[in-house]
């Protein structure tokens, strides 16, 4: 590999991702429209490609990637890049997963004042010439218990903003939690059970993984306070949607908040007839800060690989 090398860039990322591989001397190609089978024609030319969420690097393109060495991912979830066909090539694929931390935390904290406090329908009502007042009467966050599934980089730092708003905090993971966060927010470990049906907010952030594809189903539904709300930041697939429809809709749950979702995009989903669901589309590390240092991160990292450091 050398500096010399070139790149293709498929999404649209921040600018200064092209700046510094450029005045790093490598060769930009920036083409953030690019189709599959435009892909799939001009691989074999690159040494390294960049994604965002847009595109996604196929087995069939990775046969076709002769001389690629580096597959980047400007983001955090690597389920838009074929791992196994990568390793199988000797690709090395990176990630950036300290960008969206604080915005998909960010993210949720507003998701769940949202329906705390109702917002978007009292937005909605205004626009429809309806003064909802009387029925738009709230909860506070303070007190209430969040159970926050998975406690990597997102959970933790969901963690200790929610403690800055005197929520309790619960924590469930699959491997030791830090016991340094433990003690800055005073968690309490359950395990995911206790942690569901202790929650007033349950809040996920695991990755997509057979182990978490529906953990949240009918039955864990079933076990959770009738008051309760989830939201899901992380990826579809980790709750069953149908059995959150159904169990909101039978009003034997509280509500719920989505960014991510089985399809994308997820215009006609139908969770959106319900009131109390608030659903944005797939936003969570959609701020400028998060998207410039995700970018940042993956110049530093392509750079550093090239120079041998890492
Ligand atoms: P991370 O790898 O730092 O943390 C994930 C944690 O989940 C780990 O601690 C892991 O041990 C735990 N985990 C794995 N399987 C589990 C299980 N079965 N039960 C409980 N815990 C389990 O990841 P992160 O950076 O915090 O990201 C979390 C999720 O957020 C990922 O799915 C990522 O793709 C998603 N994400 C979404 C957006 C968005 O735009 N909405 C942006 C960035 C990341």
């Amino acid at each position: 590999m050398s500096f010399s090398d070139s790149v293709l860039i498929c999404d649209e990322v921040n600018p200064i991702l092209n700046k510094i591989l450029d005045e790093n001397g490598l060769k930009v190609t920036y083409d953030p429209e690019i189709s599959p089978e435009k892909i799939l024609e001009t691989i074999g030319q690159f040494n390294i490609v960049i994604v965002r969420s847009r595109t996604k690097i196929t087995k069939e393109m990775i046969e076709k990637a002769k001389n690629c060495k580096i597959i980047a991912r400007v983001g955090v979830g690597l389920d838009n890049i074929d791992l196994d066909a990568a390793k199988e090539k000797n690709i090395r694929v990176i990630n950036a997963v300290e960008g969206a931390m604080t915005a998909v935390a960010e993210l949720v904290l507003g998701l769940m004042f949202g329906l705390a406090r109702q917002i978007p329908r009292g937005d909605r009502g205004i626009r429809n010439d309806q003064w909802l007042k009387k029925d738009l009467k709230g909860t506070e966050l303070k007190g209430k218990y969040l159970g926050i599934v998975g406690l990597g980089n997102i959970g933790k730092r969901l963690g200790r903003l929610a403690r800055g708003l005197n929520m309790n905090i619960i924590g469930y993971d699959v491997i030791p939690i830090d016991e340094e966060f433990v003690k800055d927010v005073g968690l309490m470990k359950a395990d995911l059970d206790t942690l569901l049906q202790s929650s007033d907010y349950v809040s996920l952030h695991v990755p997509l993984l057979d182990s978490t594809y529906h953990m949240i189903d009918a039955k864990k539904l079933a076990t959770m306070k009738p008051t309760a709300r989830i939201i899901n930041t992380s990826r579809g697939g980790v709750i069953d949607e149908e059995a959150l429809y159904d169990a909101i809709k039978n009003g034997k749950f509280g509500g719920a908040a989505l960014d991510v979702f089985e399809t994308e995009p997820a215009t006609g989903n139908k969770l959106a007839e319900l009131d109390n669901v608030i659903l944005t589309p797939h936003i969570g590390a959609m701020t400028k800060e998060a998207q410039s240092l995700a970018a940042n991160v993956i110049a530093e990292k392509i750079v550093q690989i090239l120079r041998g450091v890492i």
